[in-house]
């Protein structure tokens, strides 16, 4: 491994801390790496192999495409795509769907018809979107703009103005950046990367009151807690409340590179023809991805797989906690959770993967909980196993 990781040291952009590790195959809950060592992983590609790896019905869906049709252009219509959008409206409640290629490019749409909305109603631009604190929305220069940590966008300024940010969780602190420019308010609905926050109920029942009182539209970003990973089909179907747009990507192509937004009717027909545009988004090998996956999502009863398997992973998390002065708490919803440490958690993280488990942080000091939504309750228990004999190594 030592050589490929020199080769790839010299020639990739320095852009990530990887861990000093070659994978090479992965296969259900598990990978291996380019010496044959198996890891449990418990981080799934961040969150995106929902399925695990090599699930067999998906291959032979993907493998059958790929044979028929890889790409088309969005000159012309191919059937995966008005499949995989018929799937995605009925799943999420929204009715028009745009494919993209990634999470970030989900995002930039959703901006984008959340201003032209804002346009059309208003017979004029210079619109303002309230973000949050803590958040993460990708890393181009329009995502960035409305990422809440400044540390990813400090070098790159000026983003695109008009992005404010308010405090996740604090009502009060949106209400006092809502003026007559807003068009529309952005969050996750439980933020991934700013260390698993979900959202308080009275938060976002408040926010969508807010958003129906002032006309502004939700944006409901369920990119990393959405496809079932809080146990609802998205984060949002949780407290019962709906968004104007939401936007999606990880685990919704299980591994192929696909993204989306979604919107209401009302909201969609903002954009006209020529507004937006991509090559590949919602090319039929990615459609066909996304189609498969809401397929086997139902015929393998994910959904209440997660909702009985979470509330396992929460108490033995819990026993963690109890065990641990060194652990404050443990937060998150269904199988996205997380674990805040008084101490950075780098070493253990290095300390768990020597011993053959995969986990990732979520900040400096957070454990990121994110494992594919099959998992069963030995994995749960040789997960704990593994990190619970790394934790009694740390002096505190
Ligand atoms: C990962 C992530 C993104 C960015 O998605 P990419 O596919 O990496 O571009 C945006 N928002 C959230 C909440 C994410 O977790």
């Amino acid at each position: 491994m030592k050589q490929y990781i020199d080769e790839a040291e010299a020639l990739l952009m320095h852009t990530y801390n990887r861990y000093q590790i070659v994978l090479d195959r992965g296969d259900g809950v598990y990978v291996y790496d380019t010496n044959g060592k198996k890891y449990l992983d418990f981080g799934a590609g961040i969150a995106v192999f929902a399925l695990g790896y090599g699930h067999k019905e998906l291959s032979n869906a993907l493998k059958s495409q790929i044979d028929k049709l890889i790409h088309t252009s969005n000159y012309f219509y191919n059937v995966p795509t008005i499949e995989a959008a018929k799937k995605l409206t009925k799943a999420s409640g929204m009715d028009r769907v745009f494919f993209t290629n990634s999470g970030t490019e989900a995002i930039e749409g959703a901006v984008k018809l959340a201003r032209k909305y804002y346009y059309k109603k208003h017979g004029k631009a210079d619109s303002e979107i309230i973000s949050m604190g803590r958040s993460f929305h990708g890393r181009s220069m329009g995502a960035l703009s409305i990422t809440g940590t400044k540390k990813y966008r400090e070098a790159f300024e000026p983003l695109i103005g008009g992005a404010v940010f308010a405090e996740y969780n604090d009502l009060n602190s949106v209400k006092a950046l809502i003026n007559s420019k807003t068009c529309a308010i952005v969050m996750e609905t439980v933020q991934g990367e700013g260390g698993i926050y979900p959202a308080s109920k009275e938060f976002i029942e408040g926010i969508r009151a807010l958003c129906d009182e002032h006309g502004i539209l939700l944006i409901l970003d369920e990119i990393q807690c959405g496809m079932g990973r809080t146990g609802a089909m998205f984060a949002y179907q949780k407290y019962g409340i709906k968004p104007d747009i939401i936007t999606c990507a990880k685990a919704i192509g299980c591994g192929i590179p696909v993204g989306a937004f979604a919107a209401t009717e009302e909201v969609a027909a903002a954009f006209e023809a020529g507004d937006h545009g991509t090559t590949y988004g919602g090319n039929p090998l990615a459609t066909a991805a996304v189609s498969k996956v809401f397929d086997i999502f139902e015929s393998d009863n994910i959904l209440a797989h997660v909702n009985e398997i979470a509330p396992y992973l929460e108490q033995k998390l819990d026993a963690l906690v109890n065990k641990y002065d060194f652990i404050l708490e443990r937060r998150g919803m269904g199988l996205i959770q997380g674990l805040e440490f008084k101490i950075p958690v780098k070493e253990i993280i290095e300390k768990v993967l020597n011993a053959g488990l995969v986990l990732f942080t979520a900040g400096n000091n957070i454990i990121r909980f994110v494992p594919p939504l099959i998992i069963e309750k030995q994995h749960v228990d040789d997960m704990v196993g593994i990190l619970d004999q790394c934790l009694s190594t740390i002096s505190k």
